[in-house]
């Protein structure tokens, strides 16, 4: 049997970890071929170490110098942004595994998605601010995209088999976060530590603030939008605290399927390395006698208000949706340093949003461009 390899965008991130697991799993099928890092160089060269790749990728030449240091010589060794891009470009590997965070992953998506590879998606920032770029180019170079997203490979495995015009609606579930029960007032005192408590999934800082925030379901209905092609009244939001029910999907009989199980990305992760197979495993074992219950609410936009601006800039489309992400990845990150509180995060996107000029229909460039803009605007 012929191995597939494995690229990976961001290995010593949440996603990462939990993919070279999933790897680790399976080593009569999966090898790996890239490993990538910012600043990380202890945890990559164990990686290294361990996975012997073809390619490492890290962030600058101090970086680079280190891994040298600690390991030389094995391996090509690619430095940077350009490097992440000429990497993609040249890396021989079957599935790009895209899972570094923010805007950052959208330019190595796109070169393997210019190779027609399957690219199992993580980084759900490169179709929130490229959605309609990304599915042109997936449908002119035959690459797919299969969702890493617990929600979005919950959907598509409600999907299989089903046709497109039979779904009703998508009905994805938000575990409603930290402050799920807290009041729009109390929100405005809450510290970095408590925002960074999540309580079902273990993820890295910036998902984890936006679970808080509710922006990573907004992000979410995005990225839903473009992955399964559907119109924004076909996508709706459910508080589910226990992070069971993964996704739904309504049909037009009115009957809803649902993908279930405890939560652990692993799940998701090997999915998208698998399919159309399933391989066995026990990453979870979800029992369900166990579970005392499954509650659902409807999300409260008044309190959440990033949900209500990523439902808004959905329907606006142009950057519109990549003005609200680079307004987000700055404004958590001020809050993350304590420059700024919680409650300012939507109202700093907000301003960005009422200021910046939204291009229809734009070309990467004018997307790169409109990026760094509204980074400029909020730094300012
Ligand atoms: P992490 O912050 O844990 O990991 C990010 C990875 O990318 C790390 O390897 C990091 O390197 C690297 N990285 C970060 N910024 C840059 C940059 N500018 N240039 C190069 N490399 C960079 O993030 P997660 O794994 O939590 O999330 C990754 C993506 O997956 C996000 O888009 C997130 O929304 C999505 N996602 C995550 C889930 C999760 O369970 N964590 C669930 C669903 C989606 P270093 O470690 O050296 O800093
Ligand atoms: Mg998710």
């Amino acid at each position: 049997m012929q191995k597939k390899n494995i690229f990976i965008l961001g290995s010593t991130g949440s996603i990462g970890l939990n993919t070279l697991d999933v790897i680790r799993k399976f080593p009569d099928h999966f090898c790996v071929e890239a490993l990538t890092a910012k600043s990380n160089i202890e945890l990559l060269e164990e990686q290294i170490l361990e996975f012997s790749p073809r390619i490492v990728v890290v962030k600058d030449e101090k970086a680079a110098k280190e891994i040298q240091k600690r390991i030389p010589g094995k391996f090509d060794l690619f430095i940077g942004d350009d490097g992440l891009i000429e990497a993609t470009r040249v890396g021989d590997y079957d599935i790009l595994l895209s899972a570094l965070v923010g805007f950052a992953g959208l330019k190595p998506t796109i070169e393997g998605i210019k190779r027609g590879k399957r690219i199992a998606l993580a980084n759900k920032e490169t179709l929130v601010v490229a959605g309609e770029i990304i599915t042109e180019l997936c449908n002119k170079n035959n690459a797919e995209i299969l969702p890493v997203d617990s929600e979005h490979s919950a959907i598509f495995q409600c999907i299989v088999g089903e046709e497109s015009k039979e779904i009703n609606k998508l009905i994805l579930t938000a575990s409603g976060g930290p402050f799920f029960g807290k009041s729009k007032k109390e929100l405005s005192d809450v510290t970095v530590e408590e925002a960074l408590k999540h309580p079902n999934w273990n993820m890295g800082s910036k998902i984890t603030i936006d679970s808080a925030t509710m922006m990573n379901k907004g992000l979410e209905i995005i990225e839903a939008h473009w992955l399964f092609n559907l119109r924004k009244e076909k996508i709706d939001v459910l508080i589910h605290p226990q992070s069971i029910i993964h996704s739904m999907v309504e049909f037009i009989d009115g009957s809803i399927k649902a993908q279930l199980s405890l939560p652990d990305m692993r799940l998701p992760i090997q999915y998208a390395l698998t399919y159309p197979e399933r391989f066995e495993s026990s990453f979870t074992n979800t029992n369900l006698a166990a579970l005392k219950e499954l509650t659902f609410f409807n999300p409260d936009f008044d309190k959440f208000t990033c949900l209500k601006l990523a439902f808004d800039v959905m329907e606006q489309g142009g950057t519109a949706p990549c003005i609200l992400n680079a307004a987000n990845e700055v404004a958590v990150e001020k809050f993350l340093h304590g420059e700024i509180k919680f409650t300012d995060i939507p109202e700093l996107i907000e301003k960005a949003l009422n200021n910046i000029e939204n291009h229809s229909e734009p070309d990467l460039e004018t997307i790169v461009e409109c990026d760094r803009l509204t980074r400029d605007f909020i730094l300012e």
